[in-house]
């Protein structure tokens, strides 16, 4: 029970409803109070100064008809007093300096000892003033001070003027009345509008979930079109990029396995065609056996090579693939490698040249570079003329060191150029076939150079030859991990 009660404020939808209907609450609690509070305080406070100038004026007819020392006997002061009391529905007392009540407008203290702590204040020239909120009434002690001609200490006096504000109270609470009739219709729509804005953010999360559901089942063109909030905007088309990229990804797999299938396949259709003929002709001499058999021998190399070719990518294509990095000689590496091709290359009498220009130390995977290096070299060989020449150099400045491997063998045509890197691409099938390749070694070479943070570049002329520049940093980063 709890934990339903808990699930359901986790929802954004009810959390987002309730945000709206709270800051709304909230607005009214706090405005509508400070609202009537702020209105009544206004009114009553310029109540308060008309009644302070009136006392203001009566203390002044006081002290100039010498009102107190008269002990209240001027009659034409007493009548302006009540007049003045009962315009604002309230009462005026005048009390002297013994306390002694000397006028009352309503007649019922008169001559009385009249003894308060806002009395004495006022005694002592300060106007004290008294709220009662219950009965909705105010008093004003306003201090009245005269003097005898020869400046001796004359007559002090108070004026006690209690007067309603009810009418204040009356005003303001009317006012609370008719914000609240405002808030009413107000406070519907902004329910209206909580159920709007509570449904359009869990709807619009609720399509990128049904969208990832969608994907999950293998629909993975799906794409989200959201017009809504900037920031899911911003999600969605950040999530249709992911998307993009995972199609993309998937698509180029699902190439590569086609690729796959179809070079293992080729192999293996020609061993199944050769033993196939051996089988029909049981007769068959020997030496057609023998070739046959050398043909099938052949087909299983060529299996082979692809399949290691193929294992050497896989290793390379995982994210982390191991990288033995280590300190290494570039001139020797490179030395033993030409010493290695060297016999291939008189093979098809290819003239091999190795120059370099500088001792260069690198940090980089030895047995990886040797391999991409190695396809490069025996690319030259292998796409070359007879009596052709490739010529491999290694320079450096402070932050990279540069192999070249240039041949003037058969260039590769301006359009075929953007493909070479691609898995299984080889732009003459039947030459390829010939010499073994399998369209898979520029690839590797590529992975490995980037793993290196490297670049490979490619410049070549058809007929004329082709030259390949490695370009790699002295120092490795790792930034697979980024
Ligand atoms: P392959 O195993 O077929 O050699 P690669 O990936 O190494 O595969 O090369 C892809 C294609 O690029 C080759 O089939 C060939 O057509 C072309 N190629 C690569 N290097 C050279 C070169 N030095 N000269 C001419 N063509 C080349």
């Amino acid at each position: 029970m709890i934990k339903k009660f808990f699930f359901f404020f986790k929802s954004l939808k009810v959390t987002t409803f309730l945000t709206d209907v709270f800051c709304f609450t909230l607005a009214c609690v706090v405005l509508l109070p400070t609202t009537v509070s702020i209105n009544r305080n206004n009114l009553i406070e310029s109540k308060k100064k008309e009644v302070i100038k009136c006392c203001e004026e009566i203390a002044r007819k006081i002290y100039l008809n010498a009102y107190l020392a008269n002990k209240g006997e001027n009659t034409g002061i007493t009548r302006d007093m009540r007049t003045t009391a009962d315009i604002y529905g309230g009462r005026i007392i005048i009390i002297d300096s013994n306390l002694r009540c000397i006028t009352d407008t309503y007649d019922l203290e008169t001559d009385k000892t009249l003894i308060s702590t806002y009395v004495i204040n006022a005694l002592n020239n300060q106007t004290a003033e008294y709220h009662d909120e219950d009965n909705k009434r105010m008093e004003i002690y306003y201090p009245i001070s005269e003097y005898t001609s020869s400046k001796e200490e004359g007559l002090n006096g108070v004026i006690v003027f209690s007067f309603s504000i009810a009418k204040e109270y009356d005003e303001t609470d009317k006012l609370g009345k008719s914000l609240i009739l405002i808030i009413i219709p107000v406070a519907v729509l902004v329910v209206v509008y909580a159920i709007w804005h509570s449904r359009r953010v869990s709807n619009s999360i609720k399509k990128v979930t049904n969208s990832i559901e969608h994907i999950r089942e293998g629909y993975i063109d799906d794409r989200i079109v959201m017009n809504s909030f900037v920031e899911l905007e911003e999600m969605t088309e950040a999530y249709n990029n992911l998307i993009s990229r995972l199609q993309s990804v998937e698509d180029s797999r699902q190439e590569f396995v086609s690729n796959v299938s179809h070079e293992l396949k080729t192999p293996l259709t020609s061993i199944k065609i050769l033993a196939d003929s051996l089988v029909m002709q049981p007769d068959a001499p020997p030496e057609v056996y023998r070739e046959f058999l050398g043909d099938i021998n052949a087909e299983i190399d060529r299996e082979n090579r692809i399949i290691t070719d193929l294992l050497e990518l896989v290793k390379l294509d995982r994210k982390n693939g191991e990288l033995h990095i280590a300190t290494v000689a570039v001139n020797e590496m490179l030395e033993i490698l030409m010493k290695r091709l060297k016999p291939i290359a008189q093979a098809q009498n290819v003239d091999l040249i190795y120059e370099s220009y500088r001792k260069v130390e690198a940090e980089v995977d030895e047995v990886k570079m040797m391999l991409a290096i190695s396809n490069l070299i025996e690319n030259a060989v292998k796409y070359n003329k007879e009596g052709g020449w490739v010529k491999v150099t290694l320079d450096s400045d402070h932050k990279y060191f540069t192999v070249n491997v240039s041949d003037n063998g058969i260039g590769i045509p301006e359009e075929s150029q953007k493909f070479i890197f691609d898995r299984f691409y080889r732009v003459d099938k039947m030459r390829a076939r010939k010499t073994g390749g399998t369209g898979l070694g520029l690839s590797i070479t590529k992975s490995v150079i980037l793993m290196h943070n490297g670049q490979l570049k490619v410049d070549s002329k058809e007929g004329e030859g082709t030259t390949f520049t490695v370009k790699v940093p002295l120092s490795f980063v790792d930034n697979r991990s980024n």
